[in-house]
């Protein structure tokens, strides 16, 4: 199946005063639209076109000859599931049972959110952090540029987006302060448990 923009599952200005509907209509309908629509190009006529995006990016991950291709579909892929991570009235303390697998992991929700915020804050240049699951346990990881833990073999829980076309409209170089606001306000704890 060709790649493809997915609608937000919230109106655009859903997230203000956070995250503003002018960001979205950038972020969601001219950059992921650019990386779907450079990402099917790329495909066209190589085989892996009728492939679901992570098999793709586990395929060609690593491989110089074809890093456009995984630039471009690891974008759609990260933002794709960007969307998901993000709710109104999101953030916070989580419950379930992912609040119960943070405890044992990282020690305390607080913790896992100084890490999760320090990841992002020291991400250099564009790139994501993430909660994952790998071999059982929960950990933050950031990557940068479109790379993602898809290729590092850890299944992606959370993310959170530190390239400047995610806050620079309304943060400007405020990264620490965009972070912290998608941690207390943003997050979408529900998404998160579905995949635990
Ligand atoms: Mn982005």
């Amino acid at each position: 199946m060709a790649l493809i923009v997915p609608d937000l599952p919230y109106p655009k200005n859903a997230l203000e005063p956070h995250i503003s509907a002018h960001t979205l209509e950038f972020h969601h309908g001219k950059h992921h639209k650019a990386y779907v629509d450079n990402g099917n190009k790329l495909l066209a006529g190589t085989g892996l076109e009728n492939q679901e995006a992570e098999a793709i990016i586990k395929q060609v991950a690593g491989d110089a000859s074809r890093i456009g291709i995984f630039n471009n579909v690891a974008q759609a892929w990260n933002h794709s599931f960007l969307w998901k991570c993000m709710k109104p009235n999101g953030g916070g303390r989580p419950t379930g049972a992912v609040a119960q697998k943070i405890d044992a992991d990282f020690g305390s929700y607080e913790k896992f959110a100084e890490e999760l915020k320090n990841a992002g804050v020291t991400q250099f240049g564009s790139g994501w952090a993430w909660l994952v699951l790998k071999d059982g346990k929960l950990s933050v990881m950031k990557t940068a540029n479109a790379d993602t833990p898809i290729a590092h073999g850890a299944k992606p829980l959370l993310t959170v987006d530190v390239w400047e076309h995610a806050y620079y409209l309304d943060y400007q170089n405020r990264r620490p302060d965009y972070l912290q606001t998608f941690i207390d306000h943003l997050i979408n704890w529900d998404h998160v448990n579905s995949l635990l």
